[in-house]
Protein backbone atom coordinates (compact mmCIF):
# COMPACT_ATOMS: atom_id res chain seq x y z
CA UNK A 1 0.00 0.00 0.00
CA UNK A 2 1.70 3.30 -1.02
CA UNK A 3 1.68 6.03 2.03
CA UNK A 4 -0.35 8.42 1.44
CA UNK A 5 1.05 11.72 -0.19
CA UNK A 6 0.58 15.12 1.18
CA UNK A 7 0.29 18.16 -1.86
CA UNK A 8 3.15 21.00 -1.15
CA UNK A 9 0.81 23.22 -1.92
CA UNK A 10 -1.76 22.24 0.85
CA UNK A 11 1.79 22.77 3.11
CA UNK A 12 2.57 25.89 2.43
CA UNK A 13 -1.36 27.40 2.19
CA UNK A 14 -1.64 25.68 6.15
CA UNK A 15 1.63 27.21 7.26
CA UNK A 16 0.49 30.99 5.46
CA UNK A 17 -3.05 30.64 6.83
CA UNK A 18 -1.62 29.78 10.65
CA UNK A 19 0.68 32.60 10.00
CA UNK A 20 -1.85 35.22 9.26
CA UNK A 21 -4.33 33.70 11.78
CA UNK A 22 -1.59 34.25 14.62
CA UNK A 23 -1.40 37.91 13.34
CA UNK A 24 -4.93 38.84 13.33
CA UNK A 25 -5.25 36.61 16.72
CA UNK A 26 -2.50 39.35 18.00
CA UNK A 27 -3.99 42.22 16.53
CA UNK A 28 -7.54 41.10 17.69
CA UNK A 29 -6.15 40.74 21.47
CA UNK A 30 -3.71 43.90 21.18
CA UNK A 31 -7.26 45.65 20.72
CA UNK A 32 -8.95 45.20 24.17
CA UNK A 33 -5.58 45.58 25.62
CA UNK A 34 -5.16 49.12 24.46
CA UNK A 35 -8.42 49.96 25.36
CA UNK A 36 -7.62 48.99 29.18
CA UNK A 37 -4.01 50.90 29.12
CA UNK A 38 -5.93 53.82 27.75
CA UNK A 39 -8.22 53.91 30.34
CA UNK A 40 -5.59 52.97 32.53
CA UNK A 41 -3.78 56.24 31.65
CA UNK A 42 -6.73 58.52 31.92
CA UNK A 43 -7.21 57.31 35.40
CA UNK A 44 -3.80 58.10 36.28
CA UNK A 45 -3.37 61.62 34.08
CA UNK A 46 -6.65 62.67 36.31
CA UNK A 47 -5.09 61.39 39.34
CA UNK A 48 -2.37 63.77 38.91
CA UNK A 49 -5.06 66.57 38.49
CA UNK A 50 -6.58 65.81 41.21
CA UNK A 51 -3.74 65.90 43.49
CA UNK A 52 -2.78 69.71 42.09
CA UNK A 53 -6.41 70.07 42.67
CA UNK A 54 -5.88 69.24 46.58
CA UNK A 55 -2.82 71.01 46.95
CA UNK A 56 -4.21 73.92 45.90
CA UNK A 57 -6.52 73.52 48.18
CA UNK A 58 -4.38 72.79 50.95
CA UNK A 59 -2.68 76.07 49.92
CA UNK A 60 -6.05 77.94 49.99
CA UNK A 61 -6.96 76.78 53.73
CA UNK A 62 -3.80 78.02 55.04
CA UNK A 63 -4.35 81.41 53.68
CA UNK A 64 -7.87 81.20 55.30
CA UNK A 65 -6.08 80.05 58.80
CA UNK A 66 -3.60 82.55 58.56
CA UNK A 67 -6.02 85.26 57.92
CA UNK A 68 -8.63 83.95 60.78
CA UNK A 69 -5.48 83.77 63.00
CA UNK A 70 -4.93 87.76 62.05
CA UNK A 71 -8.16 88.65 62.57
CA UNK A 72 -8.13 87.22 66.34
CA UNK A 73 -5.19 89.08 67.04
CA UNK A 74 -6.76 92.28 65.44
CA UNK A 75 -9.65 91.81 68.27
CA UNK A 76 -6.63 91.17 70.76
CA UNK A 77 -5.15 94.33 69.92
CA UNK A 78 -8.54 96.07 69.90
CA UNK A 79 -9.35 94.66 73.67
CA UNK A 80 -5.59 95.41 74.83
CA UNK A 81 -6.02 98.94 73.37
CA UNK A 82 -9.60 99.49 75.65
CA UNK A 83 -7.75 97.76 78.73
CA UNK A 84 -4.80 100.72 77.53
CA UNK A 85 -7.10 103.64 78.46
CA UNK A 86 -8.28 101.97 81.96
CA UNK A 87 -4.37 100.98 82.89
CA UNK A 88 -4.12 101.49 87.18
CA UNK A 89 -0.51 102.10 86.94
CA UNK A 90 2.42 102.91 84.62
CA UNK A 91 3.78 99.16 84.69
CA UNK A 92 0.43 97.85 83.83
CA UNK A 93 0.58 100.64 81.02
CA UNK A 94 3.79 99.50 79.93
CA UNK A 95 2.93 95.54 80.08
CA UNK A 96 -0.24 96.12 78.03
CA UNK A 97 1.74 98.55 75.22
CA UNK A 98 4.24 95.50 75.00
CA UNK A 99 2.03 92.89 74.24
CA UNK A 100 -0.01 95.39 71.35
CA UNK A 101 3.08 95.65 70.12
CA UNK A 102 4.39 92.02 70.01
CA UNK A 103 0.83 91.57 68.41
CA UNK A 104 1.10 93.63 65.67
CA UNK A 105 4.28 92.67 64.94
CA UNK A 106 3.25 89.07 64.78
CA UNK A 107 0.43 90.45 62.50
CA UNK A 108 2.92 92.20 60.46
CA UNK A 109 4.44 88.72 59.69
CA UNK A 110 1.01 87.12 59.11
CA UNK A 111 0.61 89.91 56.63
CA UNK A 112 3.83 89.06 54.52
CA UNK A 113 3.43 85.22 55.10
CA UNK A 114 -0.02 85.56 53.77
CA UNK A 115 1.12 87.58 50.68
CA UNK A 116 3.84 85.03 49.84
CA UNK A 117 1.30 82.20 50.05
CA UNK A 118 -0.66 84.28 47.19
CA UNK A 119 1.92 84.82 45.39
CA UNK A 120 2.85 80.96 45.27
CA UNK A 121 -0.84 80.15 44.52
CA UNK A 122 -0.60 82.21 41.64
CA UNK A 123 2.44 80.56 40.35
CA UNK A 124 0.78 77.38 40.96
CA UNK A 125 -2.49 77.67 39.29
CA UNK A 126 -0.89 77.51 35.15
CA UNK A 127 0.01 73.65 36.87
CA UNK A 128 -3.59 72.56 36.92
CA UNK A 129 -4.57 74.44 33.81
CA UNK A 130 -1.60 72.12 32.23
CA UNK A 131 -3.06 68.96 34.38
CA UNK A 132 -6.27 69.26 32.74
CA UNK A 133 -5.23 70.27 29.34
CA UNK A 134 -3.09 66.67 29.86
CA UNK A 135 -6.44 64.78 31.01
CA UNK A 136 -8.00 66.41 28.01
CA UNK A 137 -5.28 65.40 24.97
CA UNK A 138 -5.34 61.98 27.01
CA UNK A 139 -9.11 61.24 26.68
CA UNK A 140 -9.02 62.31 23.27
CA UNK A 141 -6.53 60.59 22.27
CA UNK A 142 -7.69 57.20 24.04
CA UNK A 143 -11.28 57.77 22.40
CA UNK A 144 -9.54 58.17 19.27
CA UNK A 145 -7.17 54.70 19.60
CA UNK A 146 -10.86 52.94 20.90
CA UNK A 147 -12.68 54.09 17.84
CA UNK A 148 -9.73 52.49 15.57
CA UNK A 149 -9.53 49.36 17.50
CA UNK A 150 -13.91 49.10 17.36
CA UNK A 151 -13.37 49.88 13.94
CA UNK A 152 -11.32 47.05 13.14
CA UNK A 153 -12.34 44.66 15.56
CA UNK A 154 -15.00 43.60 13.48
CA UNK A 155 -13.36 43.42 10.08
CA UNK A 156 -10.30 40.88 12.28
CA UNK A 157 -12.71 38.65 13.56
CA UNK A 158 -14.38 38.51 9.73
CA UNK A 159 -10.96 37.83 8.74
CA UNK A 160 -10.70 35.17 11.48
CA UNK A 161 -13.25 33.13 10.55
CA UNK A 162 -12.84 33.16 6.73
CA UNK A 163 -9.25 32.04 7.86
CA UNK A 164 -10.51 29.70 9.61
CA UNK A 165 -12.69 28.15 7.34
CA UNK A 166 -10.09 27.96 5.07
CA UNK A 167 -7.89 26.17 7.64
CA UNK A 168 -10.51 22.97 7.72
CA UNK A 169 -10.33 22.73 4.12
CA UNK A 170 -6.86 22.71 3.56
CA UNK A 171 -6.39 20.37 6.89
CA UNK A 172 -9.19 18.00 5.33
CA UNK A 173 -6.38 17.62 2.43
CA UNK A 174 -3.85 16.41 4.99
CA UNK A 175 -3.16 12.21 5.26
CA UNK A 176 -5.24 10.41 7.74
CA UNK A 177 -2.03 9.12 8.86
CA UNK A 178 -0.42 12.43 10.01
CA UNK A 179 -3.31 14.89 10.99
CA UNK A 180 -3.38 13.84 14.45
CA UNK A 181 0.09 14.64 15.12
CA UNK A 182 -0.28 17.81 12.85
CA UNK A 183 -3.30 19.11 14.94
CA UNK A 184 -1.67 18.23 18.06
CA UNK A 185 1.51 20.28 17.20
CA UNK A 186 -0.66 23.12 16.30
CA UNK A 187 -2.66 23.39 19.17
CA UNK A 188 1.00 23.12 20.97
CA UNK A 189 2.65 25.63 18.87
CA UNK A 190 0.37 27.43 16.17
CA UNK A 191 1.88 28.37 13.16
CA UNK A 192 5.43 26.69 14.71
CA UNK A 193 3.64 23.43 13.71
CA UNK A 194 5.13 23.79 10.26
CA UNK A 195 8.44 25.00 8.86
CA UNK A 196 9.82 25.60 5.35
CA UNK A 197 13.27 23.80 4.05
CA UNK A 198 15.34 26.79 3.04
CA UNK A 199 18.56 26.08 1.33
CA UNK A 200 18.51 22.18 2.64
CA UNK A 201 17.52 23.76 6.50
CA UNK A 202 14.72 23.47 8.52
CA UNK A 203 13.03 27.35 8.94
CA UNK A 204 12.17 26.43 12.46
CA UNK A 205 15.36 25.90 14.18
CA UNK A 206 17.90 25.87 11.35
CA UNK A 207 19.46 22.50 11.41
CA UNK A 208 20.19 20.83 8.23
CA UNK A 209 17.24 18.42 7.11
CA UNK A 210 19.39 15.10 5.77
CA UNK A 211 18.48 14.79 2.15
CA UNK A 212 16.64 11.69 1.91
CA UNK A 213 13.96 13.63 4.03
CA UNK A 214 14.05 16.15 1.65
CA UNK A 215 13.71 13.85 -1.02
CA UNK A 216 11.07 12.13 0.84
CA UNK A 217 9.17 15.67 1.24
CA UNK A 218 10.06 16.16 -2.60
CA UNK A 219 7.90 12.47 -3.38
CA UNK A 220 5.10 14.15 -1.41
CA UNK A 221 6.05 12.14 1.90
CA UNK A 222 4.98 14.22 5.12
CA UNK A 223 8.34 14.05 6.94
CA UNK A 224 8.45 15.81 10.32
CA UNK A 225 12.11 17.72 11.34
CA UNK A 226 14.02 15.50 13.80
CA UNK A 227 15.35 18.29 15.77
CA UNK A 228 12.30 20.48 16.71
CA UNK A 229 9.69 18.15 14.93
CA UNK A 230 7.92 20.77 12.54
CA UNK A 231 5.74 19.41 9.86
CA UNK A 232 8.31 20.45 6.65
CA UNK A 233 7.77 21.74 2.97
CA UNK A 234 9.94 22.83 0.52
CA UNK A 235 9.64 26.54 0.44
CA UNK A 236 8.42 27.51 -3.24
CA UNK A 237 11.36 28.29 -5.53
CA UNK A 238 11.66 32.39 -6.22
ZN1 LIG B 1 13.48 22.01 12.70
Amino acid sequence: MPSPTVSLDVLRTLHRIHKQLTDLKDRRDRGPRQILAGDAGIKQREDELNQVREELKTMRKNIDQQQLQMKSNEQKIKDLDTKLNTAATNREYQILKDQIAADKMANSVLEDEIIEMMEQIDAFRPKIAEAESVVKTTREKVAAGRKTVESQADSILGDIARLEAELKQSEAELPERIRETYLRLVGKKGEDALAAVVDGACSGCYQQVPVNVQANIRLLQPSFCRTCGRLLYIAEEK
